[in-house]
This record gives C-alpha cells, sequence and structure tokens, in this order.
C-alpha cells in the first residue's frame, strides 16, 4: 500500500521564533495516529532546530532545495551532505518557483536529484504545466516531458525514494484549484506514464501528491481520488489549524 502523505512548503516564511511557534501548534494538534506521514519544510536557515524540535514527534522535516554539488566555491548554496549532517533526508525538489524565478532546468533538476538519491535522500519531485499549456491542451505532454526530462534517468531501485508532487503552476499561490476531476485524471496520467517506463509495481507504490491552493475546504474531496495520495501544501501550511485540518482530512 502506498503511503499517504501531508508536506507543507513554508517557503521564504517564518523566523526561528515563528518556526518554534508553529511546529509547538502542530505538535499539540496534530493526532498521535494519524495515518498520514505529515512533512514541513521550514528555511534552510530554521531546519536544523526543527529537526531537534521534532525529535519525538510523528512530523518528519525537509529541505526545499539543495545543490547537486558534494561541496565547492558555489556562494550561498547548501549540500546534500550539510542537510544529512543536521538530520534532514528529504528534499522538495523542482518547485515551480525554483523553475521560473531561479531558472532550474529539468538537467538541473535531475542532477540535483542524482545527487540527492546517491545520499539515500527522499526527493518530493515537483512538476506541473502552466496556464497557457492547459489553454493550449498541452497539460500532458508537459507533464510527460518534465518528468522524463527531470526524473527517468534514475534507476528502478531508487523509486522507493521517490514523492511525486503534481502542482499546475496556475493553482499555486492563486487561490485557482485544479478540480477533484482535473487532479484525478493528471495523476491517473502520471502513474500510467510511470507505470510504461518503470513497470506496474513501482507505479502503484509511488506516492503522487497534488499542490495548488489545497485548504480545508477542498482537501477532503480532492485527497479522495483514487490517484490522489496527499497534499503539498504552501499558504495553508502556514496557520497550525489550516494544516492540521488538511492533515485529517486525509
Ligand atoms: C506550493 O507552493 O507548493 C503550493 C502548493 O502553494 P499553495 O498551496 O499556496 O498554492
Amino acid at each position: 500500500m502506498r503511503k499517504k502523505i501531508v508536506a507543507g512548503n513554508w517557503k521564504m516564511h517564518k523566523n526561528a521564533e515563528q518556526t518554534e511557534d508553529l511546529l509547538n501548534e502542530l505538535i499539540a494538534k496534530i493526532s498521535t495516529d494519524t495515518t498520514a506521514q505529515v512533512i514541513v519544510a521550514p528555511t534552510f536557515i530554521n531546519l536544523a532546530s526543527a529537526v531537534d524540535h521534532l525529535e519525538f514527534t510523528n512530523i518528519d522535516v525537509a529541505a526545499q532545495n539543495m545543490h547537486q554539488a558534494e561541496s565547492g566555491a558555489f556562494t550561498g548554496e547548501i549540500s546534500a551532505d550539510m542537510l544529512q549532517n543536521v538530520g534532514v533526508n528529504t528534499v522538495i525538489l523542482g518547485h515551480s518557483e525554483r523553475r521560473a524565478i531561479f531558472n532550474e532546468t529539468d538537467a538541473l533538476i535531475a542532477s540535483k536529484v542524482n545527487t540527492a538519491l546517491e545520499h539515500d535522500m527522499t526527493v518530493i519531485f515537483c512538476f506541473g504545466e502552466e496556464l497557457k499549456d492547459r489553454q493550449s491542451k498541452n497539460h500532458f505532454n508537459i507533464v510527460e516531458n518534465q518528468l522524463k526530462d527531470g526524473l527517468f534517468s534514475i534507476e528502478a531501485s531508487d523509486w522507493g525514494n521517490i514523492v511525486l508532487a503534481y502542482e499546475p503552476v496556475w493553482a499555486i499561490g492563486t487561490g485557482e484549484t485544479a478540480s477533484p476531476e482535473q487532479a484525478q485524471e493528471m495523476h491517473e496520467f502520471i502513474r500510467e506514464t510511470v507505470r510504461k517506463a518503470f513497470g506496474s509495481d513501482i507505479a502503484e507504490d509511488v506516492s503522487i501528491l497534488y499542490g495548488g491552493s489545497v485548504k480545508p475546504e477542498n482537501a477532503k474531496e480532492i485527497f479522495s481520488k483514487p490517484d490522489v495520495d496527499g497534499g503539498l501544501i504552501g499558504g495553508a501550511a502556514l496557520k497550525a489549524d489550516d494544516f492540521v485540518a488538511i492533515v485529517n482530512a486525509i
């Protein structure tokens, strides 16, 4: 049975004090017998303290990005080893903001994925079409190419460390959500694409999260779709009550 996962991407929000406050609220409010794996992704500077804070809880910590090189003259960057050294073994890669604002290409993302997998880290691999792609009915092609170019050079044995996060760019931070039917249609296509390339066992086992304006009000319906295995949450992850309600919707 594949894992249900709810991950909160905090982006460039929450200083150290606010991070601690939000974590305390989540610890208090997330039920210890929740069936979902819960992950939070604070900013780099607060990762180590978040790991310490969450040590005896059922909440995991992810980084929002990392560099592909092992080390070197890359001012401002963070390596896989540095993340693991403070206890972070999961990383979000390929987020649409990294692609659009920081010009990350599929090739660059593929090399980050490879480095993370070499370190036996779990990768939450984000991808999704822009509005113009959906309007021109090119969204399936775009998604297939992002998967092939960014991810499909990995070994079959690495799939246990991959979580897919389909995030239509037009639905991120816009208040516009893909309908549960649109999400299911694309998730089914994604699973089929994985099946064709890597076989049924891998396709059935990989968790595919939906991301894009998930809120307490729409989470249950989206999560009820058979190929939606949880969510990657942006804005609503910044308020404990909203995030907990989304976790409970699984
Ligand atoms: C995201 O940035 O990954 C995201 C899904 O954001 P939001 O939930 O705010 O649309």
